[in-house]
């Protein structure tokens, strides 16, 4: 490899990767940045499918949400948003619910015309009733504590069963946090300030990112399996597992895997919406995704007579299968402090984004976590 010629490698061409190597490459600096897979994108990558037109998210659903300005004026730079806003509705003993924990999934479960001046009073009886005091100390309880047991067992607890694999009293209270309570009827799955899909599609934005004369990139491409033929001293952003790059040497931390199943139906509108929810233990998959109805904004795969969903399954993983969300328990926490301590000692190496930290990250905080990291390190070798 012509590795003298470069100032930087990356690891990872994901959207941490990307927004790594459009930084260096505008502060001047020669990036290689090397990817396993056949195209960038990491699991935010998307492919326009070829009969219809439909922008399809490869691996799973992606809607970019954040409160972070400079995150959204960031990403503006490479992409135009539509207006899409997201919704989440589930489907629970045959009844379809619209899925932030509020007003219409209260009222419309409890058959009640709750005001919301009456629901802090009604969630505070359902937790006495649950016997619940003092702070929550994982996801069941902290479930329990928002909105009530029944709630809780009708809609999260299968969901999340089926999701992790693990009981819910054995996961931490922070998964949960990431759905809103609300006292009102807005039914927006996310709370923050900006949202959207990027009209291009998230290939547009990766192509755009990487589209930099001082960025190469190289796909096919296993840098473990080639560390040794770079120099010692070339400075290395890591987006890749952390534990592979030990060698898993105090074992591997778990993660959990998904799997889809894709299907192109010929009927214009298969479910109504972008993201059906199923949150019963009893089916297999956790949600089915119809992509076209990300874009609104788009009228001709909007209006074709065929549509594009997506079946999604959790799955166990075991090393060497795609990796989509750290489990993050008491055991992987301790076993991440471990890697966390090794990594420290690798001062050539930043690791970053949601493999590189082993971290539940969105992508907006990738955004923001990848700038913050990229700028210290040029900071520290000006
Ligand atoms: N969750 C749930 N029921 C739902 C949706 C989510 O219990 O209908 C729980 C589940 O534990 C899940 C977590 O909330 O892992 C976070 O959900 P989110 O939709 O943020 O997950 P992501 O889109 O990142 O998979």
């Amino acid at each position: 490899m012509m590795n003298q010629e470069f100032d930087v490698l990356i690891v990872g061409a994901g959207l941490w990767g990307c927004v790594v190597a459009r930084e260096l490459a505008e502060a001047g600096n020669r990036v290689l940045i090397l990817e396993a897979r056949s195209l960038p994108g990491g699991n935010a990558r998307s492919q326009r499918h070829p009969q219809t037109g439909i922008e399809c998210h490869c691996y799973g659903a992606h809607i970019f949400h954040t409160s972070d300005k400079r995150v959204w004026e960031y990403i503006n730079r490479f992409v135009h948003f539509n207006d899409y806003r997201h919704t989440v509705l589930t489907t629970h003993e045959g009844k379809v619910y619209f899925m932030p924990l509020g007003l219409a999934l209260i009222n419309a479960f409890y058959g009640t015309a709750l005001r919301p001046s009456e629901v802090p009073a009604f969630i505070a009886e359902e937790v006495r009733r649950a016997g619940l005091t003092g702070e929550p100390r994982n996801l069941e309880e902290q479930a329990i504590s928002l909105v009530g047991r029944p709630l809780y067992e009708a809609f999260i607890k299968g969901y999340t069963q089926k999701q992790w694999n693990t009981p819910p009293k054995d996961l931490p209270a922070f998964i949960i946090r990431r759905l809103p309570v609300r006292t009102d009827y807005n039914v927006g799955y996310f709370s923050d300030t900006w949202q959207g899909i990027p009209a291009e599609g998230y290939f547009g934005l990766f192509e755009r990112l990487l589209d930099h004369p001082g960025i190469t990139l190289r796909c096919n491409t296993d840098y473990l399996a080639l560390r040794d033929t770079f120099p010692a001293d070339l400075p290395v952003f890591y987006s890749g597992p952390i534990d592979a790059f030990f060698g898993y040497r105090h074992g591997p931390l778990p993660w959990r895997g998904l799997r889809f199943e894709w299907e192109t139906r010929d009927e214009r509108d298969y479910q109504g919406t972008a993201v059906m929810n199923y949150a019963d233990a009893d089916v297999p998959y956790t949600r089915i995704h119809e992509f076209k109805h990300f874009h609104p904004e788009s009228r001709l795969p909007y209006e074709s007579d065929k549509t594009v969903i997506c079946r999604e399954f959790p799955a166990d993983w075991k090393p060497g299968d795609i990796p989509y969300y750290p489990v993050n328990t008491d055991a992987s926490a301790a076993l991440l402090a471990k890697y966390q301590a090794d990594a420290a000692a690798c001062p050539n190496v930043v690791f970053g984004g949601r493999l590189g930290e082993y971290r539940y990250y969105d992508m907006d905080k990738v955004i923001a976590r990848a700038l913050d990291q990229v700028h210290a390190w040029m900071d520290k070798v000006k």
